[in-house]
């Protein structure tokens, strides 16, 4: 194999790399990133990012964008999705709300920019075509031009997101192409091709594409935002830096409660809307789902369950319009979010919505490949077998994008241990090693931490093992039975106990296989 190209330059790309080099591959290595950023981690963006400073408002090139950017000057692809842009402006009144757009949550992907087999220029040594110019492939955390030319007074934290350093990166020694989406992989010519229309052609890929968050439908509110990447985080924390605001979450998912958490800690005065009776029941069950309700109410956030949300209402504008012999005024929406109208007809004064409804896997890039069957099975993400593997033995999928042996997990810890299973397939050209690791991911949420590990059959039932429910009980460690066996584990503010029975489940596990 003399070419692997990476497409998804964030986590789970980011270990595709490391691990490439690290099982001896010494050939070129292609990183294709959407994103304008080098590798950064996500966790942080809804906890300490979203309490940081601001950077100011909305985003923009800094000093700390050295460490996480690395713009490709030669690389001219349509932009990423454009975050949500936040009009500063005064609140609007909570009576003056226009009409309300009809929600339901979309979970299609948008359409791939660029059909697979279309016209293209190849990059690079091995292909036909302009090879990319030293900007385009300089070694990566080095900061461009562009990107040092923010005032000294401009301090973020964002340095502190970065996920590789600048001689790691110059070890792995990998072209990174960012700001520039994958469009199609045309199996054929064994291209991956790219949004601006160029392609990078190589012998095995790597699909790293994580997922995008859902959004609701209708016309873009200012002040509604989504979390998911740095700039979505960048816009929503100056939204949530100019004073008090009534924020509502729509969704009590993890990254609905970590956000309203943090929201909280700002000093806003925070809604969370759920649909469901409880938050978190598919992820915990009921049982702890009461624990997990009871955590925003402690912590100070409202939270209003069994109602979904029927759609977001804007602010209205008077204008005055002169018509010949009359005057008449007229209300107008002014295109900001007022309020959250309720299924059941209440409606919620809002300054800030954020909309924490899940997210899909970044497949559209697939559609009409041969990984998609044409049966649309990408929905639920890149099918692959237990060992990374997609229907092309050249062609691995790991992270938030990748559905393993039928499960698609968006857990930190996945998108960073399946990387490690799939490149030895991909060198091997076939199946030499299944992923078997134990799901682990955390939450952090009004102060305390919440890490769950294993599998948590519908059926199964959940006792305390130590600790308590109560808020006096300083947490607690859970553990989950199906058939007489543990099969998960639950520890809130108990990482002591949480490691022990971590391990001993993931022995049982093995001893099992
Ligand atoms: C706010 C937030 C908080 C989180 N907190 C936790 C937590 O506490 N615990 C936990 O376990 N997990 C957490 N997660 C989940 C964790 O961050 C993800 O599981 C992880 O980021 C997955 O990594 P990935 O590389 O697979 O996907 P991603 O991180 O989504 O990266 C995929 C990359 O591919 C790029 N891409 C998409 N389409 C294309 C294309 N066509 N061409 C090229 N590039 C493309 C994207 O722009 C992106 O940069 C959190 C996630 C978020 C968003």
């Amino acid at each position: 194999m003399r070419t692997v190209i990476v497409v998804g330059a964030s986590l789970a790309g980011l270990h595709a790399v490391r691990e490439l080099r690290a099982q001896g591959f010494d050939g070129r290595l292609v990183v294709i990133g959407a994103e304008p950023h080098m590798p950064y981690d996500r966790p942080p963006l809804s906890k300490s990012f979203l309490k940081g400073p601001a950077s100011g408002p909305g985003p923009k090139a800094s000093m700390a964008d050295g460490a996480i950017a690395a713009p490709t000057a030669d690389v001219t692809g349509p932009a990423p999705t454009a975050p949500t842009a936040d009009v500063t402006g005064p609140p609007p009144t909570a009576d003056a709300t226009g009409p309300a757009l009809t929600l339901a949550a979309t979970g299609t992907a948008p359409a791939a920019a660029t059909a697979p087999g279309a016209a293209a220029t190849a990059l690079g040594a091995d292909a036909t075509g302009t090879p990319p110019t030293a900007d385009a492939v300089r070694t990566p955390g080095t900061p461009g031009p562009s990107t040092s030319t923010a005032p000294a007074s401009d301090t973020t934290d964002e340095p502190t997101l970065a996920l590789a350093d600048a001689d790691e990166l110059a070890d792995l020694d990998a072209e990174w192409l960012l700001g520039t989406p994958a469009s199609g992989l045309d199996t054929g010519s064994r291209a991956v091709l790219l949004a601006d229309g160029r392609a990078v052609i190589g012998d095995g890929v790597v699909i790293a594409t994580g997922a995008a968050a859902r959004s609701l439908p209708g016309p873009p509110l200012a002040g509604v935002h989504t979390l998911r990447t740095l700039d979505d985080a960048r816009a929503l924390r100056t939204a949530l830096t100019s004073g008090p605001r009534r924020v509502v979450v729509i969704g009590g998912g993890f990254i609905g409660a970590e956000t309203a958490s943090s929201c909280v800690t700002l000093g806003h005065d925070v809604t969370v809307v759920e649909a469901a009776p409880l938050p978190l029941v598919p992820q915990l069950g009921p049982d702890m789902a009461v624990f997990c309700a009871d955590l925003h109410r402690r912590g100070g956030a409202r939270l209003l369950t069994g109602t979904g949300v029927a759609g977001l209402r804007p602010g209205l504008r008077s204008a005055t319009r002169t018509a010949s012999a009359w005057t008449a005024s007229a209300s107008t929406p002014d295109g900001r979010v007022a309020a959250v109208e309720l299924a059941d007809g209440r409606l919620l004064p809002a300054d800030v919505v954020i909309v924490g409804i899940g997210a899909y896997p970044n497949t559209a890039w697939l559609e009409h490949t041969w990984l998609d069957g044409g049966r649309g099975e990408l929905r639920g993400g890149v099918p692959c077998d237990q060992g990374c593997v997609t229907a092309l033995p050249e062609v691995v999928a790991v992270g938030d994008v990748a559905r393993v042996g039928g499960v698609r997990a968006e857990h930190w810890t996945s998108a960073t241990e399946q990387p490690r299973v799939a490149v030895r397939n991909l060198l091997a050209a076939r199946t030499v090693e299944t992923a078997n690791a134990l799901p682990y991911f955390w939450s952090d949420q009004y102060g305390s931490r919440l890490q769950f590990a294993g599998h948590r059959p519908t059926e199964a039932t959940v006792r305390v093992e130590e600790g308590g429910l109560a808020p006096d009980d300083d947490g607690f460690l859970a553990v989950y039975e199906y058939e007489g066996r543990p099969t998960a584990v639950l520890a809130v503010d108990r990482p002591r106990a949480f490691m022990r029975a971590r391990r001993e489940l993931r022995a049982r596990l093995a001893a099992a296989l």
